[in-house]
């Protein structure tokens, strides 16, 4: 502790996808055990962490509408999964020491906290790591508003983005050799150029309450660490 940082408070998104890791549905243990040694060096340092953690890797209310299903149904299925992800995220937190709590969108007695702004803030003030499951509570929103809207109401001093890529390109640098990465964008740059970055919902809400987001890479080991002591990580969108 009294380590100096940049952020003293953050959200972090971390996508269903991310939890899979090598296999192609579900969650590999050892990857959470990976982020959570992560978010255990965070908190050693005192920084208080919240996380926002998406379904995508179990179900997705969009993929399962297509396949025919009520979308409502499919997105109440999507957030349980979050439910579900959020639970495995803190055992591995509680198997490495971290105290951490779920808390739900969605009553669920018995098995996770119901979401209440002013218990978090307490939680995470007392250094426990809080997960914020089962999204917004509402159907047809994504876990990514979700993140900007729990960020900006925790009062978090940053959003961080978790993804497969270490920042935001202007073309997909999974296809294109030649793309190049931005090391900073306003919220109307990722607008106007269609950035994909988050859905619309989510980059207006975060624009309207100034709230920075920083997408970067959680498989390079560190850098989540690095960039909350002030290090350049990934991309930075901010006004
Ligand atoms: N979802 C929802 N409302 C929310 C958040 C999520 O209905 O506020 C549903 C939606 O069906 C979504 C699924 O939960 O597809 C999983 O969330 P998401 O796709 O955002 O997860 P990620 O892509 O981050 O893994």
């Amino acid at each position: 502790r009294g380590t100096k940082t940049k952020y003293k408070r953050i959200l972090l998104k971390l996508s269903g996808e991310a939890l899979t890791g090598d296999a192609d549905f579900g969650i590999d243990p050892k990857v959470l055990d990976r982020m959570a040694l992560e978010i255990g060096q965070l908190v050693g340092i005192g920084v208080q962490v919240g996380i926002v953690v998406g379904g995508g890797n179990l179900f997705r209310g969009a993929a399962l509408h297509e396949a025919g299903m009520e979308r409502v149904t499919g997105d109440h299925m999507g957030m349980l999964a979050t439910v579900m992800n959020a639970l495995a995220m803190r055992d591995a937190l509680e198997r490495s020491n971290i105290r951490s709590r779920v808390m739900s969108a969605i009553p669920m007695s018995g098995v996770v906290e119901h979401y209440d702004r002013r218990t978090a803030i307490r939680y995470l003030t007392s250094g426990d790591v809080v997960l914020f499951s089962a999204g917004t509570g509402n159907p047809f929103f994504t876990t990514d508003s979700a993140a900007c809207l729990r960020g900006i109401e925790i009062d978090a001093d940053v959003v961080v983005k978790a993804t497969k890529v270490d920042g935001v390109y202007d073309k997909d640098p999974f296809m294109h050799s030649d793309a190049s990465k931005y090391e900073r964008l306003t919220y109307d740059e990722v607008l106007d150029q269609k950035l994909g970055v988050m859905d619309l919902t989510a980059i207006c809400l975060v624009r309207d309450h100034a709230m920075p987001v920083r997408v970067f890479d959680m498989n390079k080991p560190g850098a989540l660490l690095n960039l909350v002591v002030g290090g350049m990580e990934g991309t930075l969108i901010e006004r």
